[in-house]
């Protein structure tokens, strides 16, 4: 039963091995909103974790109680898939987001829900203005996908990829979320609302205490290839196969003039052109190049057609564990 209040709120929270974490995390959310004056409720997900994050969340259940509710995934979807079925769990009218590791502060939820409410946002985003992780490896990277981001899209916001973000639920829910997208939800939900109606505002970062970041070099490919196919998507989304085709059209003339060239060399000059392998070569990989290309855009847009629809699942629920008496949020 969705609460009526204006300002019910589900926080949702995705772990993947945040055993040491899961329990101090739903202690600080109980502090954070401890003066919160709607109902509201804490969903974490656990995201097939190995460590026992599950267990941990059991325990901070049977300890918290009532504002804890607990999706386990089968297994590991990775952290867009297991915010997406928070997501689709919540109940509020607002959904908060943040990381289950503490390096976000539930303390600024309540402030950022009168900010949103106050400024009549839909998102409003966290920035890290002091951000505590590595900064070649973290931060610099970060810096130039914002800016890269900011530019291509015209979102203009700081800091995308942290997490604590707070949404009005029903504009959130009308976005999917897959592959590494997490990164990008502010650029998917100004695909659904007016660029006024998203907002950032300076919050508190810390660094990591216990486990570790899931996030190295390797994902930073998966975000390259997410950051183009969100390029296209903005770019071309109406006609995707105007700009291909003009490609298409491109390669076939320069493509046409080689072959009359070749055709030029052999009969009209007479020399060999079996002489010119490298030729082929260029040609065959130039083809070759389009037709990845061109593929992968296909199979981007039968991805994005497929999730959006509301019936492509990307993560599969083992259990959802409700907590005994849901009280507080019925009877607020
Ligand atoms: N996470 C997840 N599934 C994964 C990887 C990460 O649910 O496959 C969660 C993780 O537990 C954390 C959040 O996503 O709550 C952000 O992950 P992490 O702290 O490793 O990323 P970083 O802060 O280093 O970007
Ligand atoms: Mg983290």
């Amino acid at each position: 039963m969705p609460a009526s209040h204006p300002k019910s709120l589900s926080i949702v929270i995705p772990m993947y091995k945040e055993a040491e974490n899961a329990q101090l995390m739903v202690e600080r959310i109980h502090q954070g909103l401890a003066d919160y004056n709607a109902p509201w409720e804490v969903i974490c997900v656990d995201d097939g974790s190995p460590d026992g994050t599950l267990k941990a969340l059991q325990n901070a259940q049977k300890t918290f109680g009532q504002h804890v509710r607990i999706i386990e995934l089968q297994r590991n979807f990775g952290q867009t898939a297991a915010m997406q079925a928070g997501i689709d769990a919540a109940r509020g009218n607002l959904i908060a987001t943040l990381d289950g590791d503490l390096q976000n502060d539930p303390n600024d939820i309540p402030r950022m829900v009168d900010e949103l409410i106050e400024r009549d946002l839909d998102l409003l985003q966290g920035w890290r203005k002091n951000r505590q992780d590595a900064a070649i490896k973290r931060k610099l990277p970060s810096r130039i996908a914002n800016k890269l981001i900011a530019r291509i899209t015209g979102v203009k916001l700081h800091d995308y990829g942290c997490s604590l973000k707070i949404y009005r639920a029903n504009v959130l829910k009308q976005v999917r979320l897959f592959g590494e997208m997490h990164r990008f939800i502010p650029v998917w939900v100004a695909g659904v609302t007016a660029p006024h109606r998203i907002g950032e505002t300076v919050v508190t970062h810390h660094a990591r205490q216990f486990g570790e970041s899931k996030y190295g070099i390797s994902r930073t490919f998966r975000v390259i290839i997410d950051l183009l196919s969100v390029f296209f998507f903005l770019r071309y989304k109406a006609r995707p196969g105007h700009f291909f085709g003009s490609i298409g059209l491109f390669t076939g003339a320069l493509g046409g003039l080689l072959m009359t060239w070749l055709l030029a060399v052999k009969f009209i000059f007479g020399e060999d052109i079996g002489h010119r392998p490298m030729l082929s070569v260029a040609i065959l990989m130039l083809v070759m190049a389009l037709q990845f290309i061109t593929t992968g855009v296909v199979a981007e847009m039968l991805t994005r057609i497929f999730f959006q629809n509301n019936k492509g699942k990307n993560f599969v629920v083992r259990n959802i564990c409700e907590p005994e008496e849901g009280q507080s949020w019925q009877n607020y």
